[in-house]
């Protein structure tokens, strides 16, 4: 493999995306380019030997890259996402595997409070112990008019997004310990919403909110809580109707660094949030922008 290129402004792809559209949830193995999530571009460094992952969205995207990169730092992966996506799923399966780690792969809907208890239990259960959580999944629809934002799409987003958070993590904190993190993915749209997001970054608020108060409430436990706040990112999200098909060719390029970030790019923050060379670092988020920062 020859080297890459240190410039972030070519590093990874930066042309127009070609026009696409897919149905929610968006499918990575369909997407034109593919989504780097750090197959062969993440080098780990056994930054988290030995510990047990639960990642929500872990199929695509930016979860699949915290998910890739947590098996290439020595830990075992158990991968939550939607049963329509278990191609998806299973490529990442290889990659954990193809390293040497344990994959375990859990379908099932977040809205679901029921599942959520599951999801906890059965990964714990099938990884042989839980160090850290990782929620990624999320659900955004772009609508242009709040007087056509229904309600069923309101709750959903905030099912998913939000609900869900409490849910897992009530579950979680039956097997987290002194040393265990939980990371959740907020976005740059807490700060900077744009016109056709509100209810989804209204979530994206709320999971820093989530994230703060959470935080101090486990710190005496020793478990710290952090969140990372994506800017444009080249995900399925994003093709299935998180943003009107025609802004697609031109999707990041608004950034300072004149492109959407690659899932890969976010990588190494969440291996950093997980790991001990965090310890100091909790109710706080992070920005992985191109330069269009979070406050
Ligand atoms: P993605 O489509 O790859 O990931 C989203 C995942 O959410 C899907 O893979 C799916 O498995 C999961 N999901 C959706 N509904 C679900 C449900 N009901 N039950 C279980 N799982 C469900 O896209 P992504 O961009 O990698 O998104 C990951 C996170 O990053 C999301 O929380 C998103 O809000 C956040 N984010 C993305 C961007 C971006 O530009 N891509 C920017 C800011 C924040
Ligand atoms: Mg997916």
């Amino acid at each position: 493999m020859s080297k890459q290129s240190n410039n972030p402004l070519t590093k990874y792809y930066h042309d127009k995306f070609p026009k696409q559209k897919q149905p929610a949830p968006g499918l990575q193995f369909e997407m034109k380019p593919v989504p780097d999530c750090g197959e062969k571009s993440y080098q780990g460094h056994q930054r988290l030997e030995g510990l047990k992952m639960l990642v929500t969205g872990g199929d695509s995207g930016i979860g699949r890259a915290a998910a890739i990169a947590y098996a290439k730092e020595g830990a075992d992966v158990a991968i939550n996402y939607l049963p329509h996506e278990q191609k998806d799923a299973e490529d990442v399966a290889k990659v954990i595997e193809s390293v040497g780690r344990k994959a375990v792969l859990i379908p099932g809907d977040l809205s679901d409070e029921a599942f959520c208890k599951k999801l906890v239990d059965q990964a714990h259960e099938k990884l042989g112990g839980l160090d850290n959580v990782t929620f990624v999944a999320g659900k955004q629809t772009a609508v242009e008019d709040i007087m056509k934002l229904t309600t069923e799409q309101i709750k959903k987003t905030f099912e998913i997004n939000v609900f869900s958070l409490f849910w897992v993590t009530k579950a979680a904190l039956g097997y987290l310990k002194a040393g265990s993190t939980i990371i959740t993915t907020s976005s740059i749209q807490a700060y900077q919403p744009s016109a056709n997001l509100l209810d989804y970054a209204c979530t994206k608020t709320a999971i820093i909110a989530f994230t703060r108060g959470l935080a101090k409430q486990v710190a005496k436990k020793g478990i710290r809580v952090n969140s990372v706040a994506p800017g444009p990112i080249w995900t399925p999200l994003q093709i299935c109707g998180g943003q009107p098909s025609e802004v697609i060719p031109e999707f990041g390029k608004q950034a300072p660094l004149m492109r959407a970030g690659q899932p890969v790019e976010l990588a190494s923050l969440y291996v950093f949030l997980a790991s001990e060379e965090s310890s100091y670092i909790t109710a706080d988020t992070f920005g992985v922008t191109g330069g269009m920062h979070i406050n």
